[in-house]
């Protein structure tokens, strides 16, 4: 193939979403030459849908099989559908592979300026030192390298940028944070919140989410037309398109390179350093190159551990910087398939579709395994739930003529919960590449073997048993539960296969998400989570994206890097 020479730059950031952006943005603005590098298209409002009615589209968001015959993974989650199908990855064109007996759903693969946070649902949680420390409390696992007091101080400051719409609880495991007012409870959710504490003395709260309920940087507050994936032309729910990534192109020293697909690092093996990326322009098909002082992986974590290992080297011949052996490993996610509804029929009021829509509801901190109490001895670690509440036509009513129409129109008003709960990170899930499949471009892809432990079967039982007892004690009708093992195993929320550690030979990354082997190669997604606390990963990522970020300057100005 071809290859053509692109400038050099102070860094190369792979990837602008969640981390990416926040990279960028960090280092731009600090005046250094960055190329972002990104595999999907530019974002712009005119791509935005969110006030779109259904009637206007060709198919009227109906023809599923349509969408199915490219992306038979991404149309499995409905926020890939026929307002955005062609934000989300080909699964035809850039496929993986699992066992036969682990099918994985590897969703939410976007390829847009702005990754995943197009289309993410925002709830945006803390860790704890209950979370870095786990290990220490239970004695699985390794603890990070790192505690809440080093963390503290970003997460103040992506929250204050981001904008987190939330509200003060005071509880040590789920700190508190910069919040913007808090969007109010309905009257079932406040009702569900005020039985469950009484009851079971669980914590019930508004949805910590990046929404904005007042201005900030010119991005409006959300006026609560609903339907965020589809974009927000008031940009009043953080997307890293218009925000960070928006911020990094402004300072004049960050070049956006679009349809950019990053095969591997580039390496000088007489000096052990990284030298630029290698990567695939998705429209002419040729190979390029880009050079600069230090790379930055940001691509989600399968994606860059995926590079890592496509960059192999006779140095570093089962990935680069991957000494420790652990390059791979670890792969953890959320458990998400237990859960339940009620009905509140004493706030049933008039349904209707034509909004207004609170694009949040409420979510109940984790109350299983806390720090100071007895270990609960169905599993470890624990779940929290996200819940949202609605009042609906009756769709699931029976029938037809006079009398359907009739009882449709009979309101149901629910609450839904569904848990959100901890992977343990194991050594036997993991990925690797299959030698035996490439992408369109060439690219050799990944292999994903996961699937549920007993203790994450334990927690999906839970999961339903529990949401079972607090909706009884808020008093639901027709309570439904259920609790289903998660096969095939799907997730948004992976991280871990390039782990943190302060030990070398049992982590890929120091604490700063630098690579120990490679001083001028550092990860800044998930990859680097030691562990998978049950809170949603973004909020943290973006924290120790901005974290690493400080770090590598300090770096870079005493020459060390
Ligand atoms: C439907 C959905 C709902 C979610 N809800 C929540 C939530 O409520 N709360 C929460 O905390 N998290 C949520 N998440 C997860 C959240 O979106 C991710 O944790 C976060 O976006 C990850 O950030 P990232 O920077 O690692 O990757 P991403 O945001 O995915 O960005 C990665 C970028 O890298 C690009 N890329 C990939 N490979 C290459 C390559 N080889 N070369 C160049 N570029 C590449 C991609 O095109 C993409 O733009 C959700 C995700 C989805 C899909
Ligand atoms: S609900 Fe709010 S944040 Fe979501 S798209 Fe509408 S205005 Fe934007």
């Amino acid at each position: 193939m071809p290859q053509q020479k692109d400038h050099s730059f102070d860094v190369i950031v792979v990837g602008s979403g969640a981390s990416g952006g926040w990279a960028c943005k960090r280092l731009a603005e600090a005046g250094l030459k960055v190329a972002l590098l990104e595999a999907g298209s530019p974002q712009s409002d005119v791509n935005f849908t969110e006030h779109k009615p259904e009637f206007q589209l060709k198919y009227r968001d109906k023809a599923h099989e349509l969408i199915r015959k490219t992306r038979p993974i991404q149309v499995k989650f409905g926020v890939c559908n026929e307002y955005t199908y062609d934000w989300f990855v080909n699964d035809l064109e850039e496929p993986y592979t699992t066992p036969a007996d682990k099918p994985f759903n590897w969703m939410g693969r976007l390829r847009m300026t702005g990754g995943r946070t197009n289309v993410w649902g925002r709830v945006s949680l803390r860790f704890s030192d209950g979370d870095f420390k786990s290990a220490s409390l239970d004695g699985y696992g390794e603890n990070w390298p790192l505690g809440y007091k080093d963390i503290a101080p970003y997460y103040d400051l992506v929250e204050k940028y981001v904008g987190i719409t939330g509200s003060a609880e005071g509880l040590e495991h789920l700190p508190d944070g910069q919040f913007q007012p808090a969007v109010p409870l309905t009257c079932q959710e406040t009702l569900f919140r005020n039985r469950v504490k009484e009851k079971l003395g669980r914590t019930v709260m508004p949805t910590r989410s990046a929404n904005l309920t007042k201005s900030i940087n010119g991005r409006g507050p959300c006026h609560f037309c609903g339907p965020c994936e589809r974009g927000c032309m008031t940009h009043s729910y953080f997307n890293s398109a218009f925000t960070t990534v928006a911020d990094a192109l402004a300072s004049g020293n960050c070049t956006l390179i679009s349809n950019a697909m990053a095969y591997k690092v580039l390496m000088d093996p007489d000096r052990n350093r990284a030298r630029g990326i290698l990567y695939i322009d998705r429209n002419t098909r040729q190979s390029r190159e880009v050079y600069a002082r230090t790379v930055i992986l940001c691509a989600q974590s399968q994606e860059s551990t995926r590079i890592l290992l496509n960059s192999a080297t006779p140095q570093y011949s089962t990935g680069l910087a991957n000494s420790s052996g652990v390059l791979g490993h670890y792969l953890t996610a959320h458990v998400r398939s237990g859960g339940g509804s009620g009905e509140f029929p004493a706030f049933d009021s008039k349904p209707s579709l034509g909004g207004p829509v609170k694009p949040l509801g409420v979510y109940i901190a984790r109350f299983r395994n806390l720090p100071n109490t007895p270990p609960y001895k169905k599993f470890l670690r624990g779940f929290g739930y996200e819940g949202e509440s609605s009042t609906e036509f009756n769709w699931d009513v029976p029938g037809f003529g006079e009398a359907y129409k009739k009882a449709l129109l009979e309101p149901r008003t629910r609450i839904d919960i569904t848990g959100f709960g901890e992977v343990l990170p194991r050594w036997d899930n993991f990925v690797e590449i299959d030698p035996s499949v490439k992408d369109v471009y060439g690219i050799p892809v990944l292999k994903i073997h996961m699937s549920d432990g007993e203790n994450e079967r334990a927690m999906i039982q839970d999961m339903g048993d529990s949401a079972g007892e607090m909706l009884e004690a808020a008093g639901a009708k027709n309570i439904r539960t259920y609790a289903h093992p998660s096969a095939p195993r799907w997730a948004l929320h992976e991280a871990g296969v390039a782990r943190m550690g302060a030990d070398p030979k049992k982590s890929v990354l120091n604490q700063f998400q630098q690579t120990h082997d490679v001083k001028n190669l550092f990860v800044m997604d998930a990859s680097g989570f030691t562990s998978n606390p049950c809170q949603n990963p973004t909020l943290t990522i973006m924290a120790l994206c901005v974290r690493s970020c400080d770090y590598l300057m300090s770096e870079l100005k005493r020459d060390a890097i």
